[in-house]
């Protein structure tokens, strides 16, 4: 999801519900933040080295879907297939099902229990819902307990390990009119953007059991992989863009349309398949089927319209990557000059540095949806703004890597596809804008000032439905994104942290990896002891204020002693810029181990003669330091000669207090950014 709330999040007064920070759990019977986390014990389904194991097992849930768009009633009906595989060692008795549409029922848990402001909220009127037919399971009827946006069936036999059984149903709804789904209403028609749109099986895990958390709006989702079959009906004027490759081409294009997406197969420009000035002009009558198969994916979204313009080109380089958009006349120039090239851009850049894009299309839609993604397709709304749509296209298919591929819990950890994504976010619009140039930079200011709110808003770890005073935005997308830039640029370096995220990605690709797998991963592939930083950005709620103490120098015996102070909870590696009164200027370390063993630490060196004028921690100002007046020591004694002043017309061009004009001849031994 593209994040609208947070900026509106952090503006919210919160005097409501202060978080008690003593209601930290106590990990391990030890205090320190550097005590060892009790994770879970492993297995040979979850190994220590937060790898799957031999005995891994993952549900399987595939589906043949056959749906039809009434657009005078705005709603959709359909049958379902389902052959769904017991991979566990586990009988089943029951099985649960997902039925998302039913948080848009005015008596939902969803409707009635959320705050009235979130942004998916539809009207208080609107009487949404699944509407289900008979079901059954291996051709025996069976009823569906419904209870709010699950349902229940038992089975007439238990479902034995390594058995599969065949689930089918007819359902229906009315389209809710925004959300992750809804509807645009254009100047040559709706645009029709569908997403979990019908009763799908829930995940069932070696973690929790049957997931049952029912969808309440914040809280994402969580689905088995499998292939669709899906085959949609709509009227005959329609363009369907559809999750996977289409099946039917010949029975649903026109020859110049075929022609022209072959041409587009072949192409790395964008090739208009179908222009905006085609709108309306061709009007058959009556109705068409268009048929898609999409594989190894974890749900199936569409859009339909007859108002879509329709481009495509290629990305990829060993395997092509169709990338479309289909976008409504409103959307232009934006989408026909650019739109196409942003996906390349994204598929790309994202294949190259952490894991090959495993499918073959990559689909951009313009509708009513801000933004929000699914396997193979993203809804965007932007239609003015470059850098907007760039923004939006970027991190929604950023989620094809999380969590469409690395399928982690949505419902409980937005921050494993949120987080992570904000992260890549941050490089791939470097990459296309310029270095310096991507809009998530220089945030660590922002993010102190929110993790010293007033409340002070709760760990990460919370799951969405559950946090409090609009803080999504900050928890599963600000925060743990920032976390990610600062463990891969400051605290592990680039290397170390690339190798460690992509064995992460390569062992949890097409599987489902919890909170505890990726943090034992990265410290098993980085090779390092990351407890303090886990606890402390992720399980905790803590801020940090680092700090100058007393510093005592004699330049004539060239002594330096200089106390450092953690004064905050939590902990991070120390960056000390000094500089000397002949115009050099070191940095200095300390590393974070030093604050397992007290909150002031003495660094001490020998300055060789110099007497320096000013230290600052944190020169580059990358940490989310609580408070920075008291990162600096200015040598008060320290008066600036003359020969100095007149002398040196090099120094006096630079800002000797922005450590970014630090000329290159000083030494310096480590940056912010790479
Ligand atoms: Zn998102």
């Amino acid at each position: 999801m593209l994040n609208l709330t947070s900026r509106r999040a952090f503006a919210v007064a919160g005097a409501v519900l202060a978080l008690s920070v003593s209601a930290q759990p106590d990990y391990a019977g030890s205090e320190s933040i550097f005590a060892p986390i009790p994770w879970a014990s492993h297995d040979e389904v979850r190994l220590a080295s937060g790898a799957p194991g031999s005995a891994y097992w993952q549900q399987r849930a595939d589906y043949t879907i056959n749906v039809t768009l009434d657009e005078e009633n705005t709603s959709l009906s359909g049958s379902l297939h389902c052959t769904y595989t017991n991979n566990s060692k586990d009988p089943l008795r029951y099985i649960w099902l997902n039925l998302e549409q039913n948080a848009f029922k005015p008596e939902s848990i969803g409707t009635r229990a959320m705050l009235p402001n979130v942004w998916w909220r539809v009207p208080p009127d609107f009487e949404g819902g699944f509407d289900l037919g008979q079901a059954q399971v291996d051709g025996q009827d069976v009823d569906v307990l419904v209870y709010d946006a699950v349902g229940k069936i038992n089975l007439p036999e238990p479902l034995g390990p390594g058995e599969s059984l065949d689930l089918s149903m007819e359902f229906s709804m009315v389209i809710p009119p925004r959300g992750r789904l809804g509807m645009y209403e254009g100047e040559d028609g709706t645009v029709f953007e569908l997403a979990h749109w019908f009763p799908n099986v829930a995940v069932y895990d070696d973690v929790h059991g049957w997931n049952i958390l029912p969808h309440q709006g914040d809280g994402e989702f969580y689905t088995n992989f499998g292939d669709y079959d899906v085959s949609i009906t709509v009227p005959a004027d329609h363009i369907v863009a559809g999750a996977g490759e289409l099946q039917n081409p010949d029975e649903v294009l026109t020859d110049q349309q075929l022609e022209l997406l072959e041409k587009a197969r072949h192409s790395t420009e964008t090739i208009s398949i179908r222009s905006v000035d085609e709108i309306g002009e061709d009007r058959p009558e009556g109705t068409k089927t268009w048929k898609f198969r999409a594989e190894n994916v974890r749900t199936f979204a569409f859009a339909t319209s007859r108002a879509f313009a329709w481009d495509a080109a290629i990305a990829g380089e060993d395997r092509p990557v169709l990338c479309q958009a289909f976008y409504p006349r409103e959307a232009m120039p934006l989408w026909s000059d650019e739109a196409v090239q942003f996906a390349r851009h994204t598929i790309n850049f994202y294949s190259e540095w952490i894991h090959e894009y495993p499918w073959s299309t990559a689909t951009n839609v313009n509708g009513i949806v801000g933004g929000m993604e699914y396997p193979t397709i993203v809804f965007c709304s932007e239609q003015r703004n470059r850098r907007g749509l760039f923004g939006v296209t970027d991190h929604e298919f950023g989620h094809e890597w999380f969590p469409m591929m690395v399928n982690s819990d949505e419902r409980r950890h937005a921050w494993m596809d949120e987080g992570f994504n904000t992260f890549i976010n941050h490089y791939s619009g470097e990459a296309f804008f310029g270095r310096g140039n991507a809009r998530s930079r220089g945030g660590a200011m922002g993010i102190a000032r929110q993790m010293n709110a007033d409340p002070r808003p709760q760990p990460i770890m919370t799951f969405p439905d559950r946090i409090r005073n609009n803080e999504l935005g900050f928890l599963a997308y600000g925060k743990p994104g920032y976390g990610m830039q600062l463990l891969r640029d400051y605290i592990l370096g680039p290397e170390r942290f690339d190798e460690a995220f992509r064995e992460y990605v390569r062992r949890w690709a097409f599987k489902s990896p919890t909170p505890e797998d990726f943090f034992r991963t990265m410290e098993d592939a980085a090779g390092y002891d990351l407890a303090w930083f886990w606890r402390g950005w992720f399980y905790e709620n803590g801020v940090l204020d680092q700090a100058i103490g007393r510093v005592h120098a004699e330049p004539r015996r060239g002594v330096v002693n200089v106390v450092v102070s953690n004064n905050e909870r939590l902990v991070m590696p120390v960056v000390m810029a000094i500089e000397y009164d002949d115009g050099t200027e070191e940095r200095r370390e300390l590393p974070v181990e030093a604050w397992a063993r007290a909150d002031e630490f003495p660094v001490s060196w020998d300055s060789g003669g110099r007497t320096i004028v000013r230290i600052e921690i944190d020169p580059d100002h990358v940490l989310p330091d609580i408070d920075r007046d008291n990162n600096v020591y200015e040598n008060e004694d320290f008066e600036v000669d003359d020969e100095w002043d007149d002398g040196d017309s090099e120094q006096e061009d630079l800002d000797e207090r922005d450590p970014r004009n630090v000329p290159s001849t000083r030494s310096k031994t480590k940056s912010s950014s790479n």
